[in-house]
C-alpha cells in the first residue's frame, strides 16, 4: 500500500488541533494520518513547516459582466478564473467561491450556463457558485432558484443597495422564503440605499466628489440599520443569514443581539476592513479609488471592535471580497480622471493576500491562535457553504487540499510580487510575517518554489450540499 504523495515531519493544523504527524495522500485525498508514514512515490519534507488545511475564499468576484447601475459602474473586471485561482493558490487558497450574478430582465439558469462557459478550460483551483438574485419573478422563485439549489448552488445572496442590484424589503422576503423551503443558506449585502442616495446627492451638490465622499456618504449607521433590518427579515422568514463584509462595531452590535433573540446569523469581515481606513481614501488625486469599496474601511475603533469580534467569536468568516478593478480607464478611472466617487467602480483586490494578513496580524500578533485561523479561512466556509468535509479540513477521506507554511517567512508586500491582474495591491509595503510556500491540490503540487505547476482548467465545480446552518437552531452549533 503506498503512497501518491507523502508530507512529512510537519505540524498539522486544523480547526481544533495542532499535532506533529505524517500525512499520506492518494488518488487526491487524504489516505492516512500518523506518527510515520514509509515513503510515498514523492516525499515532501515539512520539517518546522505548518501544513494547513487550503485556505476557501467564499467571497470573491471574477469575470463578471460588465453593466451599469452595479458595484463596478460599468468598469471591468481584471481578473477572471485563471488569474484569479492563480493569484488565490500563491496566496494559500485551493478553493474560491465567486458570485453568479443574475441581471434583471435575465434567467438565472442562462447567468449560471454563462458562468460555467467563463470557469471551463480556466482555474487550477476548485470552485463552487453563489449566485446573485436580482429580479426575483415567480418563474425564478418558483423553478428556477430550486431547481439550482437541488443542483448543488446552495448559497444565495441579495443586495440592499445599488441600482440594478437593489431588492425591496418585500422581495428580500420573497427570496428569503424560498431559500426556506429549499434549504439554502442566505448572504445578503445590507446597506441602506435611500440614505446613502440622499447622502450622496448632498455631498455633490456641495461639490464634495473626490474618492473620500463615498466613505462619507456610507456612514456606519446606514449598515447599521441595514443589518438590522436584515436580520429582521431573516427571523420573519425563518432563515439562516450571512452578513458579508461587516466593517464596524455598530453592525457587529446587532449581529450579537439577533443572535441572542435565538437566530442564526453568520458575520464575515475582510482584510481591508482591519487594515485600512477612510484615511486611505484621503489620498491625492484619486488614488483614494483604490481603497473604495463597500462598505469603505472605517478607522481605527471599527478595527479595534472587529478584532474583538474576531476573538469572541461573533465573527466565523474571514473573505477577501476581491473585485478586482484595475486603476486606468477600465476599471477606476472609466469615467474619466476626475470623476465623481459615484462613478468610480467600487471593489479592491484580495484573493492573495488574504490569508498572509490574517496570519501576521491574528496568529503572529498573539490575537487568535493557529485553529481558529483554519476555522476562520477554512472550515467555516466549508461548513457554512456545504463543502465539508471533502473541503475545509485535514483528516482521512478528504480532498488532500493542504497550504504548507513557512510561518517565519518575512515578506514585504508589493504588488509585483503578486499574480492577480489588477495593476496596485492597497496593502503595498506592509510587512508580514508567515507565507504559504508549497499548495497542493487533492494530492496535487499546484504552486512550488513560487512557481505555478499547474495547467489551467485543472480546477473543478464543486456542488455545495445543504449548509451546516440548516443542521441546527443553536447558536453558534453551526460550527
Ligand atoms: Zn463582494
Amino acid at each position: 500500500m503506498t503512497f501518491d504523495l507523502v508530507i512529512r515531519g510537519g505540524t498539522i493544523v486544523t480547526a481544533s488541533d495542532v499535532t506533529k504527524a505524517d500525512l499520506g495522500i492518494r488518488d487526491g485525498r487524504i489516505a492516512a494520518i500518523a506518527e510515520h508514514i514509509a515513503d510515498g512515490e514523492r516525499v515532501i519534507d515539512a520539517t518546522g513547516r505548518l501544513v494547513l488545511p487550503g485556505g476557501i475564499d467564499a467571497h470573491c468576484h471574477l469575470d463578471q459582466p460588465q453593466a451599469p447601475g452595479l458595484a463596478s459602474k460599468g468598469a471591468k473586471m481584471a481578473d477572471g478564473f485563471r488569474s484569479g485561482s492563480i493569484s488565490a493558490a500563491f496566496g494559500g487558497t485551493t478553493t474560491i467561491v465567486p458570485f453568479c450574478v443574475q441581471h434583471r430582465g435575465t434567467s438565472l439558469t442562462a447567468a449560471v450556463d454563462d458562468y460555467h462557459r467563463r470557469a471551463e478550460g480556466q482555474s487550477v483551483t476548485d470552485y463552487a457558485f453563489h449566485l446573485i438574485v436580482s429580479d426575483p419573478t415567480p418563474a425564478v422563485l418558483g423553478q428556477e432558484l430550486p431547481a439550482l439549489i437541488r443542483r448543488g448552488h446552495t448559497s444565495l445572496k441579495v443586495y440592499m443597495t445599488y441600482d440594478a442590484m437593489q431588492l425591496s424589503d418585500r422581495q428580500i422576503l420573497d427570496v428569503f422564503e424560498t431559500a426556506r423551503e429549499e434549504k439554502a443558506v442566505m448572504l445578503i449585502h445590507a446597506e441602506n440605499h435611500e440614505m446613502i442616495g440622499w447622502l450622496a446627492d448632498r455631498l455633490e451638490k456641495q461639490g464634495r466628489t473626490k474618492p473620500v465622499a463615498h466613505a462619507t456618504s456610507r456612514p456606519l449607521a446606514v449598515e447599521r440599520e441595514a443589518t438590522h433590518r436584515a436580520v429582521t427579515l431573516a427571523e420573519i422568514a425563518g432563515v439562516p443569514l450571512v452578513i458579508v463584509h461587516v466593517s464596524g462595531g455598530d453592525p457587529l452590535e446587532e449581529i450579537r443581539r439577533a443572535r441572542a433573540r435565538g437566530h442564526v446569523v453568520i458575520a464575515e469581515t475582510c482584510p481591508q476592513y482591519l487594515l485600512l481606513t477612510e484615511a486611505d481614501l484621503e489620498m491625492p488625486d484619486m488614488l483614494g479609488a483604490k481603497a473604495m469599496c463597500s462598505p469603505p474601511p472605517r478607522d481605527t475603533a471599527a478595527q479595534a471592535a472587529l478584532w474583538q469580534g474576531i476573538e469572541d467569536g461573533t465573527i466565523d468568516i474571514f473573505n477577501s471580497d476581491h473585485a478586482p478593478y484595475c486603476f486606468d480607464q477600465d476599471g477606476k478611472l472609466k469615467a474619466g480622471p476626475a470623476a465623481s466617487f459615484r462613478a468610480i467602480a467600487n471593489g479592491i483586490p484580495g484573493l492573495e493576500t488574504r490569508l498572509p494578513i490574517l496570519f501576521s496580524e491574528g496568529v503572529v500578533k498573539g490575537r487568535i491562535d493557529l485553529p481558529r485561523f483554519v476555522a476562520l479561512t477554512a472550515t467555516n466556509n466549508a461548513k457554512l457553504y456545504g463543502l465539508h468535509p471533502q473541503k475545509g479540513t485535514i483528516a482521512v477521506g478528504a480532498d488532500a487540499d493542504l497550504a504548507i507554511w513557512d510561518p517565519e517567512k518575512r515578506v514585504t508586500i508589493t504588488n509585483d510580487i503578486l499574480h492577480h491582474n489588477v495593476d496596485y495591491t492597497p496593502f503595498e509595503g506592509l510587512e508580514i510575517q508567515g507565507w504559504p510556500e508549497t499548495m497542493v491540490s487533492r494530492g496535487e503540487v499546484i504552486v512550488e518554489n513560487r512557481e505555478l505547476k499547474a495547467a489551467p482548467g485543472r480546477g473543478r465545480f464543486l456542488t455545495q450540499k445543504t449548509s451546516s446552518a440548516w443542521k441546527t437552531r443553536e447558536i453558534n452549533a453551526w460550527i
